[in-house]
């Protein structure tokens, strides 16, 4: 970093400290809350008059943007929008911060103290559906650019801030579509970052998710009267016996350990399961049940399937039932090489901010970030963020968004 950018980020932290700042991140909190973006799967309207404020407020700091308009005509905007604002630095190299602009819904509005979609403040914090998941990154973004603004600076660095829609299903209007429309913004060395996951004392850099598998086994036996089971073949009965038998089994089928990770081994679990029979006195001939499954890097998801269903197929064999087995959703794992250039800098930034020593750490999966590492470009995941996500009264740090927003400024001047 030369003298003249050394100021320019002195000059911008102080900006970026002030009571004005904290001043704005509760009045952009309050707003964003207001208009819910919740998507058409959970009965909302999407992100439309939340991405029109956004791109109003940026217009206000000298920031185009270019819209991506994803076409669902489930929505009275009939599209999902995705904003791309960028600064320019002399170099063509860019920081790409990605935020996302749509929430989950409000749950069991019961177990919440006030209005979701009222934001209330209790000294440093912020409750509202949206404020840590993922307004707390949109608002430390916008940060960035008021202070950019204000301060008229520009660092060597060029900055990109990615606003997308539908990330909490499947971001198939959010970032595949930006992805598929723009793919020539993103270069492999840029850099890229997600801070839609972390913990409370923002040490955690996620660098790898392990594959996500859904399985759906179904069961098939034969129905009787529950009087005389011996006639008939219990699918319930079986499915309890082949899921105790994989539960039992995981260790020998999946040995592998990776210390990234938290669990550090391969997860299966068993969630959904389907309705069976209507009557208490019928013995069922068919059960449908889901897997979970969370696969290290190690083993490559097919191979994972493979095991899984070999070991309940001969299983199922001695019970005398039958198996179709089948994948549902799949997710590849997606790593960021250990050696890549941005870490150390990443790295500085948080100790700087946070006074913490930075841990690098994989998690089960679930971020867009493996979307962009799919495409071979390194993303990482990184926040300062208490976890209080999809819960009710969800709540966010004012002093954290702060900080998370000085981490970005040191990263884009790091050069
Ligand atoms: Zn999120």
């Amino acid at each position: 970093m030369d003298t003249i950018q050394e100021k320019s980020l002195d000059q911008l932290t102080k900006l970026i400290q002030s009571q004005e700042c904290a001043d704005l991140v509760v009045a952009w909190q309050t707003k964003l809350t207001s208009l819910k973006a919740i998507a058409p799967e959970e009965g909302g309207d999407g992100e439309m008059l939340k991405a029109a404020w956004i791109k109003e407020e940026l217009a206000r700091f000298n920031l185009s943007t270019v819209d991506f308009y994803a076409k669902d005509s489930r929505v009275s905007a009939g599209v999902r929008p995705n904003l791309i604002a960028q600064i320019k630095g002399d170099l063509p190299k860019t920081l790409w911060i990605f935020g996302h602009m749509d929430v989950v819904g409000v749950g069991d509005l019961a177990a919440w103290k006030h209005d979701p979609f009222i934001v209330q403040k209790n000294g440093d914090w912020l409750s509202g559906r949206g404020v840590e998941d993922n307004q707390q990154a949109i608002v430390s973004m916008l940060i960035l650019a008021w202070a950019m603004d204000k301060c008229q600076i520009r660092p060597h660095l060029s900055l990109g801030l990615t606003f997308m829609a539908d990330e909490e299903n499947g971001s198939r209007f959010g970032l595949e579509y930006i992805l598929d429309q723009a793919s020539d913004y993103f270069k492999k060395d840029d850099i890229y970052l997600v801070p839609d996951f972390g913990s409370p004392d923002g040490s955690k850099i996620q660098i790898a998710e392990k594959s996500v598998l859904w399985i759906k086994v179904e069961v098939i036996g034969q129905q009787c009267h529950a009087s005389t089971p011996a006639k008939g073949k219990n699918a319930f009965l079986a499915a309890a016996k082949l899921i105790t038998h994989l539960d039992q089994n995981l260790a020998t089928l999946f040995p592998q350990k990776n210390d990234l990770f938290d669990p550090n081994i391969s997860t299966i679990t068993v969630t959904k399961h389907l309705a069976n029979v209507s009557g208490v006195n019928i013995v069922p001939g068919r059960e449908v049940f889901y897997l979970d499954c969370r696969i290290l890097p190690e083993v490559t998801s097919t191979d994972a399937f493979t095991l899984i269903t070999n070991l309940l197929d001969a299983y199922a064999n001695k019970l005398g039932v039958s198996l179709k087995c089948e994948i549902v959703h799949h997710h590849k794992a997606s790593f960021v090489d250990a050696e890549n250039p941005t870490i150390p800098s990443l790295k500085k930034a948080i100790k700087k901010i946070y006074n913490v020593e930075p841990k690098l750490i994989g998690v089960g999966g679930g971020t867009v970030a493996a979307q962009l590492r799919e495409r071979g470009l390194p993303a990482f995941v990184w926040s300062c963020i208490e976890n209080s996500c999809h819960q009710p009264n969800e709540h966010s740090s004012i002093r954290a968004t702060i900080k998370d927003s000085l981490v970005f400024a040191n990263l884009l001047f790091d050069i």
